[in-house]
């Protein structure tokens, strides 16, 4: 009888950024709990799905969509942002240049996606590779109430840090415009 009460949500969120940010990384140590040094680009569009219990009446079926090569254009086509109710954006923290392109990641995701009402789609900033230099704090901080995003994480996927908070902050946020 229980069972039955319960909600399920299907959630689709994108992983954007730079390519070699570690996004696939992050969903692979997220979702699969596996990490490799082995340099692999992503073929096609990839999703993956991590299921949350995410209290006792409530399931989230998180689908996380990989990008896969096309990141080295630029920008992604409307099918793949189409639906999408949240963003994890990726930056490398020791290429400045993948900082740069964040906020054309949060543009382009603004541009082709938003909630009802037009308003924009719920975005968490990560900072990955954060297991090889420090980041600025107070700098993300300001960089992320200027810029709309929900909030930041230093993450690293090779050492299993903060990609579970990143992915709740996220989730928290979704579930606030539902
Ligand atoms: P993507 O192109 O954004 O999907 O990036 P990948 O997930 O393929 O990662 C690119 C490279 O960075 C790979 O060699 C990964 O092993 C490495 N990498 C990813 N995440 C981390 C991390 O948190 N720390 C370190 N040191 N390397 C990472
Ligand atoms: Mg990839």
């Amino acid at each position: 009888f229980a069972a039955a009460m319960q909600r399920e949500l299907l959630f689709k969120v994108l992983v954007i950024g730079d390519l070699g940010v570690g996004k696939t990384s992050i969903i692979k140590r997220y979702v699969h709990q596996i990490y490799s040094q082995h340099y692999r680009t992503t073929i096609g569009v990839d999703f993956a799905l991590k299921v949350l219990q995410w209290d006792k009446d409530t399931v989230i079926r998180l689908q996380l969509w990989d990008i896969a090569g096309q990141e080295r254009y630029g920008n992604m086509t409307r099918v793949y942002y189409r639906e999408a109710v949240g963003a994890l954006v990726v930056f490398d923290v020791t290429r400045a240049s993948t900082f740069d392109a964040v906020m054309k990641w949060k543009d382009d995701l603004d541009q082709k996606v938003t909630l009802n009402h037009g308003v924009p789609v719920p975005a968490v900033l990560l900072a990955n590779k954060s297991d090889q230099a420090p980041c600025q704090q107070p700098r993300l901080d300001s960089f992320c109430r200027e810029n709309g995003f929900v909030g930041w994480f230093e993450t690293s996927a090779k050492e299993n840090t903060n990609i579970e908070e990143g992915a709740r902050c996220l989730v928290e946020h979704i579930l606030s415009h539902e």
